[in-house]
């Protein structure tokens, strides 16, 4: 099992990992990945690329995945993967992929929009890589402690943040859009399986109505994406509420009543806010536990 690594000083090397979810190298992903990819290069960063269509990545969690189990046996994902992880015998593939993350400092992923989410290539390594004992079912797991997720856990001190391409206008997916709000679709992925690992997320880099993309449009996208990478370093992560800072109830893991912006509800809930105070009259409240940064 590998032990995970402490974020790095100022001076120290920087190490990015873009994971690339794109089957056509000259896509206007493609394109984006190159410009990230020297930008990142310009700044200093050593940058490592899985490409997952050209690594021919499996995408589905299945048997094949832990060579360690009995074929006969029942397979149960989650006891194979913590039982693969800890005992080192995920398979050669995975295996890489976890040491990549251990190595980086900065994590993105970069794919095209498909159906309100990642491709299923993209969502194929999260489910084999990021492991039982790896980025789930880590740390104390008791009636004082709910494991070490949501802000804690193996990714601390690491960043992330996501590059996406989307067909839809910037509109349809604002507040009041039709689609429903961009970081709201983008939340599964970025509280979700960036977040709850320990990464601190940055804000999404969007670029809407890509389709039909000319050269011009191209060259202003590419200028904005260079922009928001040379600012990596100054750019606050998304304030989401980390679990073990006093903000959620135990066992039930709501949170705490007031606590969160006014008239917020759904995701909008797990950001911290300048509107959060207590109730103090509420018996599921107590100020000695509850520690919150307010943006
Ligand atoms: P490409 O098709 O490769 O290029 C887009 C445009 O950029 C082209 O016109 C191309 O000529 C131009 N371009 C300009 N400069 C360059 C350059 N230097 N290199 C390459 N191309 C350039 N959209 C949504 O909003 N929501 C969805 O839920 C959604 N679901 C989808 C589901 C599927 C299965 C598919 C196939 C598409 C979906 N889309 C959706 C649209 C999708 O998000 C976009 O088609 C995608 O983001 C475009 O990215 P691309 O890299 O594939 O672009």
């Amino acid at each position: 099992m590998t032990t995970p690594k402490t974020t790095t000083s100022a001076s120290a090397p920087k190490k990015a990992l873009l994971v690339f979810a794109h089957p056509e190298q000259r896509s206007l992903n493609g394109a984006l990945r190159d410009v990230a990819v020297r930008e990142l290069e310009a700044q200093g960063y050593t940058v490592k690329v899985s490409d997952l269509y050209a690594m021919g990545w499996k995408a589905t969690v299945d048997q094949a995945d832990f060579p360690q189990q009995h074929t006969e046996d029942r397979l149960i994902p989650v006891l194979a993967s913590k039982t693969g992880y800890e005992t080192g015998t995920l398979t050669d593939d995975v295996k890489a992929e976890i040491e990549k993350l251990l190595w980086a400092d900065m994590v993105i992923l970069q794919f095209p929009l498909w159906w309100f989410g990642m491709p299923a290539i993209l969502k194929g390594w999260v489910d084999r890589v990021f492991a039982y004992g790896f980025a789930y079912g880590v740390g104390e797991h008791s009636d004082k402690r709910w494991g070490d997720r949501y802000g804690e856990g193996m990714m601390a001190g690491k960043r992330a943040m996501l590059i996406v391409t989307a067909g839809g206008w910037e509109d349809h997916y604002s507040a009041r859009g039709i689609n429903g709000p961009i970081d709201d679709l983008l939340f599964p992925i970025t509280h979700g399986t960036l977040y709850y690992p320990g990464f601190q997320v940055l804000p999404s880099f969007v670029a809407y109505r890509v389709d039909g993309l000319d050269a011009a449009g191209f060259e202003a996208l590419a200028e904005k994406l260079r922009m928001r990478l040379r600012s990596l370093d100054t750019t606050a992560p998304i304030p989401y509420r980390q679990q073990n800072a006093g903000d959620y109830l135990i066992p039930n893991m709501k949170l705490k009543p007031g606590l969160g912006a006014h008239g917020a509800n759904g995701f909008a809930l797990h950001l911290t806010s300048a509107d959060d105070r207590l109730d103090i009259g509420s018996p599921d409240t107590s100020k000695a536990d509850r520690l919150v940064t307010v943006e």
